[in-house]
């Protein structure tokens, strides 16, 4: 059976990141630069002064001189310093020509028109000079650069109000079940709520995609068929449940009748062994969609779109690295599992000196929604290792943070 990361990197290899659009700058945020971007200007533009005090020519203190002038933020920076004399100046005003030290204000003694300076001053001290943060034609950012407040300051700061984007994909959620109805409807005795339309809704708009319920079909070949056949538009198709091998499991047969090219079926993970992935030619365009087959318990539905579906969905957006980094952490207790398959553990983490300790949650079936809730990270157990101690270190997906 393939290993989770094989799978993955099969799906990758199907993606190329979406067509991009020009967006407001700050419309872009948790998206991915697509072209990278050059400094217009130095900035500062000018020597300015880090500090509110006095401008000097240090040659000439200790002492004291007169006061000539005030530089305020905002100023021309055109003034010049007449010898004998220095300048009040603000923190971020230009520095007059001819000063080369601004001295703290708390180290002046400050008369009437004069001011006085009890020592000499660090040549060039409290002074920003022009360019040393960015310099003119330097990179800003490199293509793929996912923007945060500081990726979109600097942009900012240097007067780019749009930039290039990928189009967000459009991702349907298909639930299958004669068992289910939809949030809000009242469930009678044989029923129970669609849970996976909220979670994959909430996991897909995390990811920076936009979700679409397309609501829950019964579980017929032929309404499988006609649902599936009417979400052509979507850059990607998910579907929950119905893909393993019971009785009325219509979801593979459905996706072979639709024309949609299968790619795997089932990846030696757990949870969320039922996995399909394929893609599907979009007749009379040259769009190609992608497809996804995931398991309809709770926890394996949410454990096999974090391995398997964000990634591509960050692929889709433009991210230069489309997985979440791996983490070590330091396992609070022993775990037993059987050899064959990876396991995936919802955990929280802990900071200790010795870095993040997890905890497994209880509740792990994957039937279970309970341990869903307050999930850190996912630990990976080897599929090949059956012992694992209390304190030694293993790989976790992070589910929380910025990337
Ligand atoms: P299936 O993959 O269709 O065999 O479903 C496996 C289990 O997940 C069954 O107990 C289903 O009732 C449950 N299940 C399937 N779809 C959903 C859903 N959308 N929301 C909550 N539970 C579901
Ligand atoms: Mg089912």
């Amino acid at each position: 059976m393939l290993k989770p990361d094989e799978a993955i990197g099969r799906i990758l290899a199907q993606i190329s990141p979406m067509p991009t659009e020009r967006t407001p700058l700050l419309a872009a945020q948790g998206r991915a630069l697509q072209v990278a971007q050059n400094a217009r200007f130095e900035l500062p533009p000018w020597d300015n002064s880090a500090m509110d005090g006095y401008a000097v020519r240090a040659s000439e203190l200790p002492g004291t001189l007169p006061v000539s002038g005030i530089m305020a933020a905002g100023v021309s920076p055109d003034a010049e310093l007449a010898v004998g004399t220095c300048m009040k100046i603000m923190t971020g005003a230009p520095v007059p020509r001819g000063a080369d030290t601004v001295v703290m204000r708390e180290n002046v003694e400050e008369g009437t028109s004069v001011a006085t300076f009890s020592e000499a001053p660090i040549l060039g001290r409290h002074i920003r000079r022009a360019g040393e943060d960015i310099s003119a034609d330097s990179e800003l950012l490199p293509a793929g650069s996912r923007l945060g407040p500081g990726e979109l300051a600097i942009l900012a700061a240097q007067g780019i109000a749009e930039i290039p984007v990928c189009r967000r994909p459009r991702v349907a959620i298909l639930s299958t079940g004669d068992e289910l109805v939809p949030l809000g409807a009242t469930p009678s005795d044989a029923q129970i709520i669609s849970s996976n339309s909220t979670t994959l809704a909430a996991q897909i708009r995390e990811a920076g995609g936009i979700a679409v319920d397309a609501g829950i079909v019964p579980d017929t070949l032929q309404a499988t068929v006609r649902a599936l056949r009417s979400l052509a538009d979507y850059d990607v198709l998910l579907t929950s449940g119905g893909v393993s091998v019971g009785d009325f499991d219509y979801v593979k047969e459905a996706y072979e009748t639709i024309g949609v090219s299968m790619d795997f079926w089932k990846v030696a993970v757990k949870p969320g062994k039922p996995l399909a992935f394929g893609t599907r030619a979009i007749p009379g365009s040259d769009r190609t969609q992608l497809v996804f087959g995931l398991p309809g318990n709770p926890a394996s539905s949410l454990v096999s779109f974090e391995i398997f579906v964000r990634p591509a969905l960050r692929k889709l957006l433009g991210f230069a690295s489309a997985t979440r980094p791996r983490i070590m952490v330091t396992l609070s207790e022993d775990f037993e599992k059987a050899t064959g398959r990876t396991n995936f553990l919802r955990a929280k983490l802990t900071p200790s000196e010795t870095g993040p300790v997890a905890t497994l949650l209880r509740k792990q079936g994957s039937g279970m929604l309970r341990s869903m809730v307050s999930v850190d990270c996912l630990v990976q157990f080897d599929a090949d290792t059956t012992h694992f101690a209390a304190g030694s270190k293993v790989p976790a997906l992070p589910l929380r943070g910025a990337w």
